[in-house]
């Protein structure tokens, strides 16, 4: 099931798009069913199962912290940390440049649809933000991250991705680096490829609901 799932995936967002495997509700023993199926990149969204899955994977898997990662707990990640997709608050980098023992790819999450519950950097502060965190080290802010509003609405959907690639295209003005778009999830990932994803998280549409 998972290799079926994830093939059809792949097909659909063609060969310039990463396809994450959120297997953050999933156990190591279907996480590594999913590297069986071929699967090389993972989302965990929680310290525990970041570390768990970290040590259970072949080293060739690469995992990707998706989740908001609390200041008192980068102590415990940033080491093991290659790419974090929630990058918002100015302590966490602060943090994550003191231990982290290499450059960590970093993308900034916007809140594009201002719900209360959504994490990430308002659009207007992005720019700040991002000539802040620059000064460190060790954080490579290679792109911007988002969270859609959960919709059937098509209409908002497109617009937010649309939002987001907007505000990197502006940033590239003085950020040429700052290339990838981590967006989209199981229902709504063909709006964000359509809008120009070049990384997908996807959860249950890989690894079936929990
Ligand atoms: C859980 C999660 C996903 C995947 O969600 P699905 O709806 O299962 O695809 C993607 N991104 C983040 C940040 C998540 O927490």
């Amino acid at each position: 099931m998972i290799k079926e799932n994830y093939e059809q995936i792949k097909k659909e967002v063609g060969s310039d798009v990463t396809v994450i495997a959120v297997t953050k509700y999933h156990t190591v023993e279907e996480t590594l069913q999913a590297y069986d199926a071929g699967i090389r990149h993972f989302g965990e969204n929680r310290v525990e199962g970041f570390l768990e899955k970290l040590s259970a994977l072949p080293e060739d898997a690469e995992i990707h912290y998706i989740g908001t990662l609390q200041s008192r707990k980068v102590k415990d990640v940033a080491p093991y940390l290659t790419y974090l997709h929630s990058l918002e608050r100015e302590s966490v980098a602060k943090k994550i440049d003191k231990y982290a023992e290499h450059d960590v790819k970093c993308f900034v999450q916007v809140n594009i649809s201002h719900e209360e519950t959504k994490h990430g950097v308002e659009p207007e502060a992005l720019e700040a933000f991002v000539e802040k965190i620059s000064e460190y080290d060790k954080i490579n802010i290679i792109g911007l991250m988002t969270m859609a509003p959960y919709t059937e609405d098509e209409e908002v959907l497109d617009q937010t991705f649309r939002k987001l690639k907007e505000l990197r295209d502006q940033l590239n003005i003085n950020y040429p680096s700052i290339t990838e778009l981590s967006m989209g999830m199981s229902n709504d990932y063909l709006h964000a490829v359509k809008e120009g994803a070049t990384y997908v998280r996807i959860g249950s549409k890989i690894m079936g609901s929990r």
